[in-house]
Formats: structure tokens, sequence, C-alpha cells
């Protein structure tokens, strides 16, 4: 960050800097254009596995190579249950001196289809799907807004048949009905909001019509899975082996009169994915020390367990793989000492103040929009409670890069103390030794289905990540 040392103030006090005032032309100009190919991004990748996919591609047109599958390429990815991936720039120092990693994951918010979802109902005639939300939505954003379906069906024999319907203008959406409000008196206006909408009735409107002059029971429903077969060669049962969700059916945009700012469904966390991504690939000249690696982990809204969650085994094997790669000794002496020497930014979003609500912040620890990437010491909730606190060492390590690198960052707590909290995978990373901080974007309105976020701020998570990626 710019530093002016004109007045004895700013010598001595901190400020954080407004990007669009403080910033230089040309880079006020790389931060609009960095947003179209984002909201691009942000439309073709609603899911994970999308997000998997998209990002497999983009790594293969620059010439990275599946881990094991080189013998020789530094760079190399590699994919675990479609669903969670690491990817990495070898340097020319040994990896086992540690890397430079960006952690965020791809997980969103959403609402998930029931394993045995479809149903005719008898009150309404008409086929609907029950629903299981995954994650922490409200749920009243969630009803009377068009929703598309995205997914993949198993079949017995290991086929696999993906599913993407609401995104053309050509599809057709689908609706959680809310209640009209003339009928709402007893059933929602009498209840607090998170019980207002009820989960178990969160069912999705999925067909009406039925053959003509079919007389068979569930006539509406048979109908719908007869439609299914012809267009994906799926019957019911197939369901119970799938993978749908639904999420928001509309594109990202631009939001504000000045365009200044982005809005779109998956920021939380495809906002510090893709910039982390982008700043690996503008980082391939060949001269960093370091290796560079960038995590995408699985799970992160539901706790980071499983197989593809931050808690797995996947990035410790994934490091270990690297070493080996690299004719480094992988054994777990030589791991341990890798993930302590390493240093990672947990990169995930956190809260900018809210117009509406700059109560449930304090400002003065709170991030602003326009004011840059956020870095929180900590995250959790209480007295600093499930959280890693990343040492004022690091801290200091982090800020350093940053202004070298002239970014504009901003300090930011998740919230003021005891008004509730939040967590990232930062303490996982952190328990495996190596030193994490939290440096993400801020958005309003996480998690739903309208995220938004300031351009600037979206242009300075890239640039951070990618000073911090090269850093000796
Ligand atoms: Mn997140
Ligand atoms: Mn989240």
């Amino acid at each position: 960050m710019k530093e002016k040392k004109t007045a004895k103030k700013q010598v001595l006090s901190y400020e954080r800097q407004n990007f669009w005032k403080e910033a230089p032309a040309a880079e006020i100009k790389k931060a609009n254009d960095f947003a179209g190919p984002y909201k691009d991004f942000l439309n073709e990748c609603k899911t994970e596995r999308e997000s998997v996919v998209w990002t497999q591609e983009l790594l293969k047109a620059h010439k990275f190579q599946p881990l094991g599958k080189t013998k020789s390429g530094k760079k190399v990815y590699s994919i675990f249950r479609g669903k969670t991936m690491a990817m990495a720039v070898i340097g020319s120092k040994p990896v086992s001196e540690g890397v430079n990693m960006v952690a965020a994951h791809i997980d969103t918010p959403r609402v998930d289809l029931k394993q045995n979802p479809l149903y005719e109902d008898k009150s309404s005639d008409m086929a609907c799907m029950r629903t299981h939300y995954y994650g922490g939505i409200k749920k009243y954003q969630w009803v009377s807004t068009p929703l598309a379906l995205h997914g993949v069906f198993v079949k017995a024999d290991g086929s696999l048949i993906n599913l993407r319907l609401g995104e053309d203008p050509e599809d057709p959406v689908f609706i959680i009905p809310d209640l009209l409000p003339h009928l709402a008196r007893k059933e929602q206006y009498t209840k607090n909001i998170g019980d207002a909408i009820d989960a178990s009735r969160m069912n999705l409107v999925f067909s009406g019509m039925q053959e003509p002059g079919n007389e068979e029971k569930d006539a509406i429903k048979l109908y719908a899975l007869t439609l299914l077969n012809k267009k994906y060669g799926i019957t019911e049962k197939d369901f119970i082996s799938a993978e749908l969700q639904l999420v928001p059916a509309y594109p990202a945009r631009d939001a504000g009169l000045d365009a200044s700012m982005v809005v779109g469904y998956g920021q939380d966390d495809r906002i510090c994915a893709y910039t982390g991504l982008k700043a690996l690939l503008d980082n391939l000249d060949g001269k960093s020390e370091r290796t560079m690696v960038v995590y995408f982990s699985d799970k992160e809204e539901v706790g980071s367990h499983g197989s593809t969650g931050a808690h797995s085994i996947f990035i410790q094997d994934f490091l270990a793989s690297l070493l080996s790669h690299n004719g480094e000794d992988s054994g777990s002496a030589n791991l341990r000492r890798t993930f302590m020497n390493s240093r990672i930014l947990s990169a995930d979003v956190t809260a900018a103040v809210d117009p509406n609500y700059p109560g449930v912040h304090e400002r003065q620890n709170a991030v602003l929009f326009n004011h840059g990437v956020g870095i929180s010491k900590f995250t959790g909730s209480g007295g600093k409670s499930v959280t890693n606190d990343a040492d004022a060492e690091f801290t200091a390590k982090v800020i350093r890069i940053l202004d070298d690198a002239e970014v504009f960052w901003q300090m930011g707590e998740l919230g003021k103390v005891d008004e509730g909290g939040g967590g990232t995978i930062a303490y996982i990373l952190a328990n495996l030794g190596a030193e994490v901080i939290d440096c993400g974007t801020g958005l309003m309105g996480m998690h739903s289905l309208y995220e938004m976020c300031s351009k600037a701020d979206l242009y300075s998570t890239y640039a951070a990540y990618k000073a911090f990626l090269k850093s000796k």
C-alpha cells in the first residue's frame, strides 16, 4: 500500500485506504476488467463438481499434468472423487522447505434433493420433489425464487449422467412456492424467522402434466419419470445414487449504478477459489523459489468432514506425492516437516459492513467494501473458540508481502464480539503445523442467493494471493 509521509498523522497512524480513491488508474482498469471472466466462472461453476471440471480444463490448457502421470513436470494437479482438488507449481527450492498455499473451498450452501425425492401430491395433484438443505441457509430466501437443478446420477453400472437444468434461457426452472401473505397469518406470521419456513415443507413443484387418457395411479409422477427416462435414460431408482442440488437459476451480474460490484450465487467461497487459481496461473514465469499450491476443499459448509473435506487425508497425500514427485523423501517425518515449514492463506470470505445492519460489526475491526482484501487473525466465536489464531510473526510476514506488492488490504473480524461467529478451514491446516491466516474478500449478503462483492476487493484478493504465492 502507498505510504504518504507528508504529515505526522500519516506516519504515526494506521488507516486503511479506499481502492477507488488511491489506486493508480491502470490498477482501477485492471480491477474492472477482472470482473468479466469472474462472472462467467460463477455462471459455469455452481457446484463443487462443476468447479473441479472447469478448473481441470483450464489447468490442462496451461499444460498442467495429473500428479503421478508425469515424471518431470513442474505444473501438476490432483483431483479426488471429483469434488476436491489441489494444484501446484514446483519451485526451485525443495518442497520440504515448505510450500505457499492458498486454500479455498468450492462447496456452497444450497438445497439438495432427497435420495427418494419424487412423489405425487394428492392435495394439489402435482408431482413434487422432497428436499434437504445443505449448509447455513436462511430458508425463507429459497422459496418463490427460480432454481436450477444441477448434479449427477450414477447408474448401477457406474456410468455417470450429468444434469444441468434451468440455466439455459430455454430451460424450465423450478420453484418451491412460498405461502401467499393472505393466508400466512397462522402458518408463518406467528413464528420466528428461522421457523417460518418449515424445512419439511420445502418441496419443489416438479411437474403437473400427465399423458392423456392414462388411468394409472400416480399418472403425473409417472409422466415426469417418462420425461426423465427419455431425456436422461434414468429410472426412479437412479435418484437414490444421485447428487442433485438446487441452486439459484439466474446469472451473476454487475450491481450498483457505477457497476462497481458483482452479485451472484456461490461467491462464498468461489471468489477465493477463482482468485487463487488466477493468481497461480499468472505466476507461471518459472522464477518461484517456494512451491506454490492452490487447494480447493469440499464440505466446508457442513464442517469439512468426509473424504473430500479439509479434515480428509487428501491434502496431506497431495503434499506427500509432491515430495516424491520432486525426488524428495515422502515419509511421514518429512511430510510433517513440510507442513510445519509451509505458509497458508485460508482463502475464505468474510462479512463486510452492511449499511442496514452496521450494529453487528465493530467498524474499526470490520471489513469495508472497496478497501481491499480482508485479513482475519482469527475466526470462530465467543472467546475465540474453535479458531486458528495466527501468530503475530506470520501476520507481520503476510502484511509485509502485501505492502511490498502494493496490495490494498484491511483487517477484519467476522462481526463484533459475541454477536455470532463462523469458522473456516484455517484451524484444520494449522493443526498440521503450518503457519495459517485467514485472508479473503468481504461480502454482503453472505450465504444468500445473491451474494455481493466489490470489484476493488475482488481484484485486491487476486493481487494478494498472487504476491503471497510467489513470496520467498
Ligand atoms: Mn466460506
Ligand atoms: Mn460459508
